[in-house]
């Protein structure tokens, strides 16, 4: 093999390597899932002013996961309701006192998601949204569906991509799913059909871990302003494998082309 050919190689894995897609939590990773689906969610403000917005939000983030996965993945109980601190039931609310109750910097971090677990079943998850965060908590350009949408992404196991997605770890302008959260959401809710069905734990048989333990998914990160590197879509990646699955085509073509006339 010429230098030419291996550096071919090396460039088409890096290229089918930055089409790398969605990721899973560790806790989902170690076998963990909900028994039950859609999970039931109350939905919580500080103040009654606040209740549109995040009506809203979790109404348009609902709608856009479940018709794209095809499953019922949520349900909202209730109105949205004017409460704040910790409570029993899976939730989404607002904290003003975000740094202190999370322990994230409440100037760069948008929201967490908590998945509390008991051995193998998810028993809770808690989404809390970063009321000290000004744009955020005022919604500014919309910023509050891009969060909760990705937030919710995590109450089921979705970890973050490195494609420009919902899931990625950086706030971005994205208001709707994409192709790697929705195939994320479809591969994630599979996998927890199939363990449901068998009761499988991998996690309780391989760790012999018991009690109940809460892992804290996600600092949603404050916006970044373009020119990230890792804001390369899906489809740009698989148009420069392609692109590069093309060249090697005809790279591969006129090299034995060449070796036949030679
Ligand atoms: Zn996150």
């Amino acid at each position: 093999m010429d230098l030419l050919r291996i550096l071919f190689l090396v460039f088409f894995t890096l290229i089918a390597f930055r089409a790398k897609s969605y990721e899973v939590t560790i806790d989902f990773k170690e076998g963990m899932y909900w028994t039950i689906l859609p999970i039931k969610m109350y939905r919580y403000v500080l103040d009654s002013s606040m209740a549109e917005d995040l009506k809203n939000a979790t109404e348009v983030s609902e709608d856009d996961w479940e018709s794209n996965v095809g499953q019922d993945l949520w349900e909202f109980v209730g109105d949205v309701g004017v409460r704040s601190g910790g409570m029993l039931v899976n939730n989404i609310r607002w904290s003003d006192n975000f740094g202190n109750e999370t322990g994230y910097d409440p100037s760069t971090t948008l929201a967490i998601t908590i998945r509390f677990n008991n051995g193998s079943i998810f028993t809770k998850t808690e989404v809390i949204l970063n009321g000290n965060h000004n744009n955020l908590r005022n919604n500014i350009g919309g910023m509050l569906l891009n969060t909760v949408m990705h937030e919710l992404g995590h109450t089921i196991g979705l970890d973050h991509t490195n494609q420009y997605a919902i899931m990625a770890p950086y706030s971005n302008d994205l208001r709707a799913l994409q192709y790697d959260d929705i195939e994320g959401g479809k591969y994630v809710y599979k996998v927890n059909a199939s363990r449901q069905s068998s009761g499988y734990s991998e996690y309780l048989s391989n760790k012999k871990r018991g009690g109940i333990d809460q892992i804290g998914a996600c600092g949603s990160i404050d916006i970044t302003s373009g020119g990230d590197e890792s804001n390369v879509s899906f489809m740009s990646s698989l148009f420069l494998g392609l692109l590069a699955t093309f060249g090697w085509l005809l790279f591969t073509a006129s090299f034995s082309k060449r070796k036949l006339t030679t």
